[in-house]
């Protein structure tokens, strides 16, 4: 018989997990004001908040720890986490930065004026939050086909490029970059096709506007295409990295996510002005240019990362078992976007709290059930994410409302998803009991849903 799929790799070192009672986690989760990012992680049993820096890091880079430089300025590392930065992206002039949201802050610091316009194709909270804090705006430009969350369709993370065409033109001179992010993550770790990439740089270029790739999900991106568009079936990931950045200005990265680090960030450019530019900023805000934040051991163990984690076997191994747990939800009639993205499933929460309104938070509320079910932390990403309007200070609900749970690399098993997955049936199971949801006792002005306090109704 052929031989069923299993992980690229074996398991040399092993972190213990806990686990809780309801009662417990009613009070922990009362304690937190019904925040998940509140809980203290002992209390969680199976963490999905994010795949942000909490993957399991392999031999080679904790090897490579080891051989880190530590000199000021200059240092091997640097030079080490450059050569390979420039070697994946083909970008030709590098800033590392202490994660994503730092590249950005050094970028925008030095792009966005006040009352710019910054289309992008769901712009990250981050993103969305430093542009926003410039008193700038950030127009979204995905395909209609994301908001439909049952509507199969490979590169459902693409730029609707009539919308985009409408933003550049009624802006035109007011339009610093446009952001184009791989994967999408706001719609759902959604990748975006080499041909709506290549489209949306050419149209950009078109009214002489950069376009600066939002890259955290970069390689698995590339693997979406390699499996899903054609003529790329026999090309490798690193090529089809390369052909990604062809046209690209400019890159911001969270090394957190497809670098496989707990933490770090850069900025890839190929405009030498935006590096000089870039560097004004960084030095106050991120330290000196060749180490940005980071420790020598850090760009070390980046370089490593970002050399396997752009080998279609690592690649499969992680997206697999998104699917796997994919699989198990499609198994108990649970509905989330479809298909499964990249590094999460986002379960439709509109979809499985129907009778909660809006105004009550049905995503918010789902994340607590799955807590209180059974210790799984999953998170939001829904109307507390997406906050009020800047200006009218109205709560915008007009995107998705989801449950999105992250998936950490290379960290649990199969048989962990096969937890997740039961414990969200039998909270889907007992759906229509959940008859009342949150209300929002405090929260902060920008990127609320990190502090927001809530209380439970009902
Ligand atoms: C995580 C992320 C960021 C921000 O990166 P941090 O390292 O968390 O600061 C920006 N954009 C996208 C798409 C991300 O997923």
């Amino acid at each position: 018989m052929e031989l069923p799929f299993a992980e690229s790799w074996k398991i040399k070192m092993v972190e213990p997990l806990r686990k809780s009672t309801r009662e417990q986690r009613e009070q922990w989760l009362k304690e937190a004001h019904y925040n998940v990012f509140q809980l203290k992680s002992e209390q969680v049993y199976i963490d999905l908040l994010t795949d942000s820096g909490t993957g399991a890091m392999s031999q080679e880079q904790w090897s490579a720890m080891m051989l880190g430089d530590e000199s000021y300025a200059g240092a091997t590392s640097f030079y080490k986490f450059e050569n390979m930065v420039k070697k994946i992206f083909g970008l030709d002039y590098i800033i590392p930065t202490h994660q994503g949201r730092a590249a950005e802050n050094v970028l925008f610091s030095y792009l966005v004026k006040e009352g710019n316009v910054i289309p992008g194709n769901a712009h990250f909270d981050t993103t969305k939050g430093h542009i926003e804090s410039r008193k700038a705006k950030a127009i979204d430009v995905t395909t209609l086909d994301a908001k439909d969350t049952q509507k199969e369709v490979p590169f459902k993370g693409n730029v609707d490029l009539a919308k985009l065409e409408q933003v550049l033109t009624e802006n035109k001179g007011n339009v610093p970059f446009m952001v184009l992010t791989v994967t999408n993550n706001t719609v759902g770790g959604q990748p975006v096709s080499m041909e709506n990439i290549k489209a949306t740089c050419a149209l950009c270029h078109k009214y002489n506007v950069p376009v600066v790739m939002d890259s955290a999900r970069f390689a698995e991106n590339a693997y979406f295409i390699k499996t899903r568009e054609k003529g790329y079936e026999n090309k490798t990931i690193k090529e089809i990295v390369l052909e990604m950045y062809a046209d690209a200005d400019a890159a911001t990265m969270s090394c957190k996510k497809d670098a496989i680090v707990n933490m770090g960030g850069f900025i890839a450019t190929r405009k030498k002005e935006w590096f000089e530019g870039c560097k004004l900023f960084c030095i106050p805000f991120e330290g000196y240019i060749t180490y940005g934040g980071l420790n020598g051991r850090d760009l070390n163990a980046i370089a490593q990362g970002l050399d396997e984690n752009t080998e279609f076997d690592m690649l499969e191994t992680r997206i697999k078992q998104v699917q796997y747990l994919a699989a198990k939800l499609d198994e108990y009639g649970i509905p989330y976007q479809r298909p499964a993205g990249g590094h999460a499933i986002f379960v439709d929460a509109d979809k499985v709290l129907d009778q909660i309104p809006k105004e009550e938070f049905p995503g918010q509320t789902l994340t607590c059930e799955l807590y209180l079910e059974a210790g799984v932390r999953a998170c939001e990403i829904g109307y507390m994410v997406a906050d009020r309007d800047p200006v009218t200070r109205e709560n915008r609900f007009e995107g998705l409302d989801l449950l999105r749970l992250c998936i950490p690399r290379r960290v649990y098993t199969n048989n962990h998803m096969d937890v997740i997955a039961a414990a969200l049936k039998n909270v889907y199971d007992r759906r229509n009991e959940i008859k009342r949801g949150v209300e929002i006792v405090w929260e902060a002005p920008l990127m609320r849903h990190f502090t927001v306090q809530l209380k439970r109704l009902g």
